[in-house]
């Protein structure tokens, strides 16, 4: 990727509008929580079939006037991202691997039938956001200023066909830190009854219908008091998937580190990727494979599996202190490679550990 100054002012900051004052701004960064508050702009650019995309602005943050018939609303062709930016101790501030994100935002539109946004476009729109809410960037542990990138079908016609019409936004939300008591285990219901993605399906796209079907099942694992609820495939019924919302890891006993392969029904996570490098370099044995249901439950009984974990942008490494399903329910206690895993990769995001590969922008 060229430099952030190279691809700084391709969306043109257009209007000035009141921004928050100093002391809203503060009272918010006092108390932070996740996604409810945001910036004082946003990113715009529209895409129409025959011109392409233009009118690329950083403008004020507002509500949206929409058709009622705008295709998103009917048939949810749209795509999203989620990344975050960092204030160093120094106050410069960073995202981890924007060009990640930006080509999966283009993986994801392709699936959707939307039309793909430069890589260097959608970098140089999380540029310009940031540079115009820079003072939004929080600077406590584990706060950050989340980015939600996002493109959806504004066309209004009901017909069912891909959008001529395509609106590409950013906003942005600074967010507090996920765990304010160190890692604290989360319990997973493991559901048996639905499924997040089908074979040929979008489950490894970020869109918004994936999200949709996993509430149910989400709403289940509540009542059965967990936190978060586990997929399995659709085909065998037996092997793990992910999260609503996170991969899943799993370290052997061994030391051995074990995540479900990708099959096309698994969002390819940025934060799986790497730490799938900083195990490896680091010597550990890490393995892309099936992991069966069945086998994970008897490993963790006969203590084969350690430590179970998931990750993703939002929590970046959380450990899993329970599995739960139709007809088991197991206790996980380990949790020394996942407390690793995470001081190494929040050290790097941070800016407190080197950054050997280049993945801070
Ligand atoms: N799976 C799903 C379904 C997700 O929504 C996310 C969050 N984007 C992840 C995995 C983790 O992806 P990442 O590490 O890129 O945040």
């Amino acid at each position: 990727l060229p430099d952030a100054d190279a691809l700084a002012g391709r969306f043109p900051l257009t209007r000035s509008p009141r921004p928050a004052s100093d002391d809203e701004r503060a009272q918010v960064l006092s108390d932070l929580h996740f996604g409810s508050v945001f910036t004082d702009h946003m990113v715009h650019t529209r895409w129409t079939r025959g011109e392409g995309w233009s009118g690329h602005q950083v403008m004020p943050y507002g509500d949206l006037a929409l058709s009622p018939a705008a295709a998103v609303l009917h048939y949810g062709q749209e795509v999203f991202e989620g990344i975050k930016a960092y204030r160093h101790a120094d106050g410069s501030v960073w995202t981890f691997r924007p060009r990640y994100n930006a080509a999966r935002l283009k993986v994801s539109a392709r699936r959707l039938a939307l039309p793909e946004l430069a890589e260097e476009d959608v970098v140089a729109s999380l540029v310009d956001l940031v540079r115009a809410d820079e003072a939004w960037v929080p600077s406590g542990e584990g706060e950050s200023l989340y980015l939600r990138p996002f493109m959806f079908a504004s066309e209004a016609f009901l017909g069912v066909h891909a959008a001529d019409v395509v609106d590409y936004y950013v906003i942005a939300s600074p967010s507090g830190a996920y765990f304010t008591h160190g890692l604290t285990p989360i319990s997973i219901w493991v559901t048996q009854d639905y499924h997040r993605a089908g074979r040929g399906g979008t489950g490894f796209a970020k869109t918004g219908g994936n999200y949709a079907s996993s509430l149910l099942p989400q709403q289940e694992a509540a009542a059965k008091g967990c936190d978060q609820v586990c997929f399995l495939d659709d085909v065998t019924q037996t092997n793990l998937e992910e999260l609503g919302g996170m991969n899943v890891m799993v370290v052997d006993a061994d030391g051995t580190v074990r995540t479900p392969r990708l099959t096309g029904t698994i969002l390819e996570g940025g934060t799986r990727s790497a730490i799938i490098r900083l195990l490896t370099d680091a010597g550990r044995r890490v393995v892309e494979e099936t992991i069966s249901l069945d086998g994970l439950v008897q490993d963790i009984r006969s203590g084969k599996v350690t430590e179970v974990f998931a990750c993703g942008t939002a929590a970046v490494v959380v450990p899993l202190g329970r599995l739960m399903g139709r007809d088991f329910d197991v206790a996980i206690t380990g949790s020394e490679v996942t407390r690793e895993i995470h001081d190494r990769l929040t050290g790097i995001q941070y800016g407190r550990l080197e950054d050997p590969y280049g993945w801070m922008y």
